[in-house]
């Protein structure tokens, strides 16, 4: 009865202590839980048989009993410049594709992940938002997004890998899956990703900085601004009027930064609407005494009507925040010609799937 009770169990998200407590009560010694711990994230082994510190006899119950679910690669688009995107399907609990983006760079990858299928917050630059809200993702979902995207491209990994929550959903509002997947992520023990080399990336949603505020660990914290007033910040961020920017920007003065840590600031450049210098000079004022730092993002046109901000506009917007002592910096988004936007994959898949 316990065999059936157990079987299949999907241990992919689980925590050391989770998993110490599942081979406890499959009738094994607990440390077997580290050691199979260490083995999905820090070797990245899925298969049970690879594990060969474990027993035959372990093996093989673990082969009947249990499962290392990893989400099916749907399809990648490679882009010019080296970036690959995932299209994920997940079919524990509703259906749903997700996405995921590795960026290969000299020293380093970049791995960007979804932390919801679709989203509900409904900004107006973003296509995911037409997607509505599908559901969250699990932890185990979540990890498995690097995971699956560091195992595609093992023959060519660097040795630092950066992740970014910055796909598709609010992570904020899907707080205790993100945190437990962050915990496993950031673990020494587990994929040991720094800290420091970790952004999640929220709309402003002010009960969640205040939560992430109290973490022992944690990301970096970035917020999408991409507006320099309330007015503005309403028309392209609904969840702009449940949280205005001053209580905002106070939520983000009291966050207990530690040493070499900073917030970050993103700012998507949409062409005649929020990119002029007197733009420029309110977002300086909103983050003086801020120990911030700014990506520019210059908007790519796509499907939305927005248009791409002249380069001399860009320049002059950075230049207002170089002055008044704001580290800035002008990111272009990658893998353009492999579709830029979160949620434009989920998008043409959908379109794909329909014609
Ligand atoms: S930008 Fe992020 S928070 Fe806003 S709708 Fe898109 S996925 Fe959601």
């Amino acid at each position: 009865m316990g065999g059936n009770l157990t079987k299949s169990i999907n241990l992919l998200g689980k925590s050391a202590e989770e998993l110490r407590a599942i081979l406890e009560s499959l009738g094994e010694p607990a440390y077997r839980g580290a050691q199979i711990y260490h083995a999905i994230y820090a070797e990245r082994r899925f298969d049970f048989a690879a594990m060969t510190n474990l027993p035959a006899a372990l093996r093989e119950k673990l082969a009947r009993e249990a499962a290392i679910n990893l989400p099916q690669i749907v399809r990648r688009y490679r882009s010019s410049d080296g970036t690959v995107r995932y299209v994920l399907a997940l079919d524990e609990g509703k259906p749903a594709n997700i996405e995921a983006v590795f960026m290969p760079e000299e020293n380093r990858q970049t791995i960007c992940i979804s932390t919801q299928a679709g989203c509900a917050v409904d900004c107006e630059f973003c296509l995911t938002a037409t997607l509505g809200l599908i559901r969250n993702l699990s932890a185990g979902e979540i990890v498995s997004e690097v995971l699956v995207a560091l195992d595609d491209n093992r023959d060519s990994l660097k040795p630092q890998t950066n992740i970014v929550l910055m796909g598709q959903g609010e992570p904020l509002l899907n707080y205790d899956a993100v945190m437990a997947a962050l915990r496993i992520l950031l673990d020494p023990n587990g994929l040991a990703i720094s800290p420091r080399h970790a952004a999640l990336s929220t709309s402003g949603v002010i009960p969640g900085i205040e939560r992430l505020a109290r973490e022992k660990v944690r990301p970096l914290l970035a917020i999408s601004l991409n507006a320099s007033s309330n007015e503005q910040r309403d028309k392209i961020m609904p969840i702009n009027r449940k949280y205005p920017l001053e209580k905002l920007l106070d939520a983000c003065r009291e966050y207990p930064l530690r040493p070499r840590e900073w917030l970050l600031f993103e700012y998507v450049l949409l062409g005649g609407f929020n990119d002029s210098p007197e733009d420029a000079r309110r977002v300086a004022k909103l983050l003086a005494n801020l120990r911030a730092k700014v990506n520019l993002i210059p908007w790519n046109p796509g499907e939305l009507p927005f248009a791409r901000p002249a380069p001399a506009r860009v320049a002059e917007f950075q230049k207002i925040l170089v002055d008044k002592g704001i580290l800035t910096f002008v990111r272009d988004s990658r893998g353009q010609d492999v579709m830029a936007a979160c949620g434009q994959l989920s998008l043409a898949e959908a379109a794909a799937a329909a014609s």
